[in-house]
């Protein structure tokens, strides 16, 4: 479904007349299969982000391609509506001048709907991730991170994407709040039928949502493997990250 073929991208260090490029990524491919929960995990830095935002299009790679369904995601007609994404940083991801209707009526607004349509579609997608729909009116700043994060899934959700990016989705919640954001994504996710690409650094939260994991470093794929083969990994990042997971 999601195919990456043999992706790089560098980008520009030092100042504006500077020649000097740093690669993040490096030749990089993978497959993400329909339905399929696929981990990233690596060290902050290793170039996880960038990967993220070439897989949903918004920015291109120097070499290779990604391709969903066999058309590029770089033309934003591929992607609108089949590909959505969730970012950590929530604050900076709604408009803090938007109530919660309005953030999640944003990609609806491209299918041709009737006001009643749409109001009802937003309290079912509000009851879809545990939200009542009085949260309709509600702004950003009258809400925790947890029900933030949960409005933003109910955008991506909007538009009944294929495949969800999620770029460290439940990095900045609390424990418990994190729990209850990865269960709610689980349940969706068997709802939807859609395939994720779950990029974190918590090696915890991807054995358990993950069907497959990539265990990325220095921009590179070092290893690939199912979650139930996941003790049997053989990277010395990942064994590292292991230990941490047997001793807690
Ligand atoms: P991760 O998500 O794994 O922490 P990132 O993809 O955010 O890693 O960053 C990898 C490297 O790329 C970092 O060294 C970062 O400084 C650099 N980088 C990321 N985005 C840009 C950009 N737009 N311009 C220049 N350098 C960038
Ligand atoms: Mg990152």
């Amino acid at each position: 479904m999601l195919i990456v073929e043999g992706i790089e991208k560098a980008y520009k260090t030092g100042g504006l007349f500077s020649k000097e490029k740093q690669k993040i990524l490096k030749n990089v491919s993978f497959e993400c299969k329909s339905g399929e929960c696929l981990g990233v995990i690596g060290e902050s830095g290793s170039g996880k982000s960038t990967l993220g935002r070439l897989l949903i299009g918004i920015e291109q790679p120097d070499a290779g391609r990604v391709l969903f369904e066999g058309r590029s995601v770089n033309d934003r007609v591929i992607r609108l509506g089949s590909i959505s994404a969730v970012f950590q940083d929530y604050t900076s991801s709604i408009n803090p001048f938007f109530t919660v209707k309005q953030a999640i009526i944003e990609p609806i607004k491209i299918k041709k709907s009737t006001k009643i349509e749409i109001e009802n579609r937003i309290d079912y997608l509000l009851n879809q991730v545990g939200l009542a729909s009085s949260y309709k009116e509600k702004y950003p700043h009258e809400l925790s991170g947890g029900q933030i994060q949960r409005v933003c899934i109910a955008r991506a959700i909007a538009t009944e994407p294929k495949c969800i990016l999620l770029d460290e989705a439940i990095s900045s919640l609390d424990v418990s709040v994190q729990v209850q954001i990865l269960k709610l994504l689980k349940e969706l996710k068997e709802i939807y039928n859609m395939s994720y690409i779950f990029i974190t650094h918590d090696i915890q939260a991807a054995a358990y949502i993950c069907d497959r994991i990539i265990i990325f470093k220095n921009g590179k794929i070092e290893e690939t493997v199912e979650t139930s083969d996941l003790k049997n990994v053989q990277s010395a990042y990942a064994r590292k990250l292991l230990q941490k997971l047997i001793t807690l």
